[in-house]
């Protein structure tokens, strides 16, 4: 559409909303920003029910503002375009994209993807969820460089024209029900992504999920299946050929071993040849607060996986080691059930080190099943842990719950976590 002189309200004012406003202004609309809570961004009215009455030419709703509020519904029942970051993008977005959707492990593949083509020289640049907004990227895209975007659900539910070259879904799991209403309506989001491909274009898919299978009849692009069961004598293979040994992965876990096979399946259509992907992926480091190496300290080995804040997340970091865990676990209560985790932690754990307001509850539920150090802040489960924990030990910071009774983001829980690892060195005079 054409952006000069049209009258625009960007919802949201957050990165990717401001990035939107921006953009539009560059391009000569006349544009309006909104948002529930005061800004100081040009053009700001605040947010009320009215003001999407007004006789807007186009409404770019933030990712994380429902697209069934009644203003919006209205808007669009009155033939205003409302189209997200990510769709406006698209026209103005030069070069090829690879864009990685899925309900786990979009940041660490979209990540080692990014890590793989600039070590083989491939020009790309990475961005979407993971950090820059795609609209922002539009001003640094080029016609010989790659796109590597993360996408989520919420950014593909307005996607009409955005097209990838290589569209990739790692799994579709029970996510967002608050947001989408329906499995059927986030899945549907998802299958955005491949609807719009064509011919002559790729869609990597997860051959194990059922979602992900059935993306390949929505697609006229050629689809390259990765699987778990192509995780086999210890070696992970692609297209059929083996990759590399599963050991030299730098990121633990059966899962990212799968995020591996995804990434290689793009790389190798990127044009790098296994040997590349296979000495890049050993240099990969985890991406912060994903089951990230913190440090050994005489033999006993720090991770922290503060973004594991649901059970699902939790048991996957669990998985990822062979035993002698102290876990702390805790924080904001999301109502789930940690029942779920007894005989894995009795199996996989000396203790459960638990922290934070959910306490009481996670003890209630693992009762019996493992030995419980009651810890209540951050500070106080890492020295008991270091404390009890012998050489060839793991201390792993994997929660299962949100951080914001203790902490304002899992990124902050992560950032203290590894401060209070790095100060043991200097108290206890342990080495790294
Ligand atoms: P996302 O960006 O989709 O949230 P991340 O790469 O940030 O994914 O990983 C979030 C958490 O999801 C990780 O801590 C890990 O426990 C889990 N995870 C990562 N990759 C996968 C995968 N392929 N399948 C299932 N779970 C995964």
């Amino acid at each position: 559409m054409k952006l000069q002189n049209a009258k625009a309200l960007v919802v949201g004012m957050e990165k990717s909303g401001r990035a939107a406003a921006a953009f539009l202004a560059a391009q000569g609309a006349d544009v309006t920003t909104t948002d529930l809570n005061q800004h100081d961004t040009p053009g700001f009215r605040i947010q009320s029910e009215k003001l999407f009455d007004e006789a807007w030419d186009l409404i770019v709703p933030s990712p994380g503002v429902p697209l069934d509020v009644p203003g919006l519904e209205r808007a669009r029942a009155l033939g205003v375009q409302v189209v997200g970051e990510v769709e406006l993008a698209a026209p103005y977005l030069l070069g090829r994209t690879i864009a990685i959707t899925g309900s786990n492990g979009k940041t660490t593949t979209t990540s080692m993807v990014g890590h793989i083509l600039q070590s083989a020289g491939v020009a790309a640049q990475v961005g979407g969820n993971i950090g820059t907004p795609v609209i922002a990227m539009t001003a640094t895209s080029h016609a010989d460089q790659w796109n590597v975007l993360e996408l989520s659900s919420f950014q593909l539910e307005t996607v009409r024209t955005f097209r990838a070259h290589v569209g990739v879904c790692l799994n579709v799991t029970q996510n967002h029900l608050d947001r989408h209403h329906t499995f059927g309506n986030y899945a549907a989001a998802k299958g955005n992504l491949f609807r719009t491909q064509q011919a002559g274009d790729h869609a990597v898919l997860n051959a194990d999920d059922e979602t992900c299978r059935s993306f390949a009849a929505l697609t006229a692009a050629e689809t390259s299946w990765f699987s778990g069961n192509d995780i086999r004598d210890g070696l992970v293979w692609v297209n059929g050929s083996p990759l590399m040994a599963l050991s030299d992965i730098p990121v633990p876990g059966r899962h990212n071993a799968e995020n591996v096979m995804a990434a290689a399946c793009i790389a190798r259509i990127a044009g790098v040849s296994s040997g590349e992907i296979a000495a890049a992926v050993k240099t990969f480091k985890a991406v912060e607060h994903r089951l990230e190496f913190v440090t050994e300290l005489n033999g006993v080995r720090f991770y922290n996986d503060s973004k594991a804040t649901s059970v699902d997340a939790a048991t996957k970091a669990l998985d990822s080691f062979d035993g002698n865990l102290w876990v702390i676990l805790g924080g904001n209560d999301k109502g789930s059930d940690d029942t779920t985790q007894r005989e894995r932690l009795q199996r996989q754990a000396h203790a459960a080190v638990l922290i934070g307001s959910a306490a009481e509850k996670i003890a209630g539920q693992l009762a019996g099943a493992v030995k419980l150090i009651g810890a209540g802040t951050l500070d106080q489960a890492v020295h008991q842990a270091w404390k009890a924990a012998k050489p060839g030990d793991t201390v792993l910071l994997a929660p299962a719950c949100a951080s914001f009774d203790q902490f304002q983001s899992y990124e902050h829980r992560g950032l203290v976590f590894k401060e209070l690892v790095g100060e043991l060195s200097q108290r206890y005079g342990a080495k790294a």
